[in-house]
């Protein structure tokens, strides 16, 4: 077996423990004979797989008993429509628009309200966070939206914006337990796990308990509505049960490694070799301004569109995968997720540099 270093920005890199115990117990879960792909979502050995990834979710997020925590299906983009569907009672919401993702959920609010760019950084192709301390926020607004990790641009929300004490809706997809989060500053929190948790097919969607609420825009469908899915507990139909354990054995695998606050450490350490190889290159150049960096996401350039083939293409036979940039942006990025070890970057930007040298 040999395994390449995944830059992938998603599905992205797992941690090995994990998968390696997936496959111990992939025919025979803890004795009962079958595997976990096999099993009724209602069964008890079932529900306490669920029940526990919760727990320990909750445990490494400090997650208040006033929020509810749901695994749902659908991706992050089907929150798009959920989140203005469940929290558009005004129906008016504004939205920083900071990336592709921002963009594409400020563009489906518009099919249920009034959805208002508050900033956006769409004049500089998405390379910085815009100010966000004093933004046109009115008080029939029902949320401010944020994609707070742009996993496409590379950019990150080093703080919060002030939303006038309106709610808070954040996509965390890509930065989801990369570092500690102070769950009470957000209404809702929601990400894809197929960045930084988990295997696709997941959405974990953390809300405020007096967020849910019965009277939500006419129409929405019994399986959007998150008030279903809360007094279900995520059971009200199958659930994407697979996915769950996966997730529920990295929540573990991330308590092992310390939580979050090491996560973070662990993540920063990573992100400062690569952006301060990126500082002194002549050839690579990183792409966004350097205070809105990501830990997670890295996109870098060499300038010229030939030498940034050649590099994914040696990079490649190297063992270094996925490094091609966004299709909509071109250049490469190197997505170093909490999973991806601290050899992978280091091993990486020695092979930058050599590349470096030999195009000199
Ligand atoms: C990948 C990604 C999405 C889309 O996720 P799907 O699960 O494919 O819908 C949305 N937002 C962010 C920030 C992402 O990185």
């Amino acid at each position: 077996m040999s395994r390449v270093y995944n830059f992938s920005a998603g599905p992205a890199v797992l941690p090995e423990e994990v998968l390696q115990e997936a496959a111990d117990e992939m025919l025979d879960y803890r004795g009962c004979g079958m595997s976990v792909m096999e099993m009724s979502h209602r069964s008890k050995v079932y529900d306490q797989i669920i029940k526990e990834a919760e727990a320990d979710l909750r445990e490494l997020m400090n997650i208040p008993d006033n929020y509810k925590v749901l695994f749902l299906q659908g991706g992050a983009s089907q929150q798009f429509a959920a989140v203005p569907m469940n929290l558009m009672k005004n129906k008016k919401a504004g939205y920083i628009v900071t990336g592709q993702w921002a963009k594409k959920a400020y563009q489906e609010a518009k099919m249920y309200g009034e959805a208002v760019e508050l900033a956006s950084s769409q004049d500089k192709t998405f390379s910085y966070i815009p100010d966000c301390s004093d933004l046109p926020i009115t008080d029939d607004m029902d949320y401010v939206y944020i994609c707070e990790n742009n996993t496409i641009y590379g950019t990150k929300f080093k703080e919060l914006p002030n939303t006038k004490g309106k709610d808070l809706v954040a996509d965390v997809s890509s930065c989801f337990l990369s570092e500690p989060v102070d769950v009470t500053k957000y209404g809702v929190i929601y990400g894809g796990v197929q960045k930084n948790i988990g295997p696709a097919g997941v959405v974990i969607v953390i809300i405020r308990e007096d967020l849910i609420r019965d009277d939500v825009l006419a129409g929405t469908p019994t399986m959007l509505k998150y008030k279903t899915q809360a007094d279900n507990d995520s059971l009200y139909n199958t659930p994407p049960c697979y996915g769950i354990y996966i997730c529920g054995k990295v929540f573990k695998w991330i308590k092992k490694m310390g939580g979050l606050t090491a996560m973070k450490e662990h993540n920063e350490k990573k992100a400062k070799i690569l952006y301060d190889f990126l500082d002194q290159s002549k050839l690579f150049k990183g792409t966004v301004v350097k205070e809105d960096r990501s830990l997670m996401n890295v996109p870098f350039v060499t300038g010229s569109e030939e030498m940034d083939a050649k590099f994914i293409k040696a990079a490649e036979k190297e063992g270094f995968v996925s490094l091609k940039g966004h299709r909509t942006v071109g250049g490469m990025r190197a997505s170093i997720y909490n999973a991806m070890p601290i050899e992978g970057v280091e091993k990486l930007v020695e092979f930058m540099d050599k590349f470096e040298k030999e195009n000199a």
